[in-house]
């Protein structure tokens, strides 16, 4: 296992301080270790995420190299050459577990941003104090976007958020955490292969949700009620003016009947196949409240905006990876893990195999899949190899015999 960095190495470097999972304790969760602490129901902090993934390392006994960057991955005659900052290696097979929130995902129109004004994203973003005094226009309105606005504000400085498509969720409901709900449900372990258009699956935003002590609801009604200003989906910039989209109502309209939907199902199966439960009555939520009239234009040159915080999501980098699978939106081709090259495999992208793919608890079931993949193709392999070895030796020593 190559690491460039340290075991979690994203978790130490590349979340802001005040983050805490979204996932419960009792979610986090690795082949045979797990939270066992006295907050089953809490949320972990960057620290504790940290220990929790080292904790694991030590008790796998992972054979992990670390402060070893691949810088190529590249075909070879019998699978590929992996060059990286320690030394070079032959594989026969390769799995990429690089991540997939890599770099911050930043629309284009960040070229516009008037020069005066600072931009930052969740990478370079720590805390608001490193922010400049003034107005923030945050921009993306999914776990990020909604937690960053909140602590923004909260430190006195005037947050304009700029709504695009979202999924809303509560943080409970029905007395339990709603990720109970998602796992218990079945609603997260649903397959890939199940899944009508897995390509929009797998490129949905992050739910609006936030892990605090108090297990607190975040999501626009709240951030409304705490001054944050809501506007439309960013959609250009032109001489120094910010130009949102309209539809907001109809962006809300559109996350209220989908989180309807899901507490539906949820209800639905609680009716049908759990009588056992010990929950509460079915909950219904305030629509989200449209504001009476919301900005289309922001002028960026006013002094109002004094940074632009880019909360628009995550993409993976494969700059390193010279093999041609990745398509012109930068995402790796593959089917459930098995990448479109042979002996290539990947783990831990949107979807993988399951809905929880991408989260911590989601490692394991992807894990063994992929892996009986891997052990077949490689034992077909060695199979080929053998033979192409005998029959390479017997054309060889045929040879000797005629000379
Ligand atoms: C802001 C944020 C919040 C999240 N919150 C949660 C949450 O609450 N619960 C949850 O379950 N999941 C959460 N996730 C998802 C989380 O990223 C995954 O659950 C988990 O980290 C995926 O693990 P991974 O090992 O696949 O990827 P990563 O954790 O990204 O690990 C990939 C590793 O590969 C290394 N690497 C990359 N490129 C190279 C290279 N060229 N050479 C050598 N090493 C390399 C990196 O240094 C990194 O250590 C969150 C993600 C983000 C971005």
């Amino acid at each position: 296992m190559l690491e460039r960095g340290e075991v979690a190495n994203s978790w130490r470097r590349e979340r802001w301080n005040s983050l805490r999972l979204l996932t419960p304790n009792w979610q986090s969760r690795l082949p045979g270790h797990r939270y066992d602490g006295s907050d089953p129901d809490g949320y972990m902090t960057m620290p504790e995420v940290i220990d929790f993934i080292s904790g694991f390392a030590e008790i796998s006994r992972a054979p992990v190299r670390t402060h070893t960057t691949v810088t190529s991955v590249r075909l070879a005659d019998a699978g590929y050459h992996v060059a990286t900052t320690n030394g070079d290696f032959q594989c026969r097979t390769v799995v990429l577990a690089s991540g997939a929130c890599n770099l911050p995902s930043v629309p284009s129109v960040r070229d516009a941003v008037p020069s005066s004004i600072p931009c930052f994203t969740p990478f370079d973003y720590r805390s608001p104090d490193r922010l400049p005094e003034g107005g923030v226009l945050v921009v993306g309105a999914s776990a990020t976007g909604v937690q960053l606005s909140d602590e923004i504000q909260r430190s006195g400085r005037p947050v304009t958020l700029s709504v695009g498509e979202h999924v809303r969720l509560p943080r409970t409901y029905r007395g339990k955490d709603v990720l109970w709900w998602m796992e218990t449900s079945g609603v997260w372990n649903q397959r890939y292969d199940e899944i009508d258009d897995v390509s929009r699956a797998r490129g949905l935003p992050s739910p609006q949700l936030v892990g605090t002590p108090e297990r607190a609801t975040l999501d626009l009604n709240t951030l409304s009620a705490s001054g944050v200003e809501i506007v439309g989906r960013l959609a250009a910039i032109r001489d120094g003016e910010a130009l949102f989209s309209g539809g907001l109502r109809n962006q809300f309209a559109l996350a209220d009947l989908k989180m309807q939907r899901l507490l539906d199902t949820f209800d639905e199966w609680a009716r049908t196949q759990r009588h056992d439960l010990d929950i509460g009555a079915p909950e219904r939520f305030e629509s989200t409240r449209a504001p009476q009239s919301s900005k289309l234009k922001l002028n960026l040159r006013s002094g109002e905006i004094r940074s632009v915080l880019w909360a628009t999501g995550f993409r993976p980098d494969y700059g390193w990876l010279h093999v041609p699978v990745v398509d012109h939106k930068g995402f790796l081709r593959h089917d459930g893990g098995v990448v479109d090259a042979p002996g290539l495999y990947t783990l831990g992208l949107p979807v993988l195999r399951r809905r929880k793919s991408s989260f911590i608890c989601g490692a394991e079931d992807d894990a063994r899949e992929v892996i009986e993949h891997l052990s077949g193709y490689l034992a077909k392999a060695t199979a080929y190899q053998t033979e192409r070895d005998r029959s390479t030796r017997r054309a060889w020593s045929e040879g000797q015999a005629l000379t």
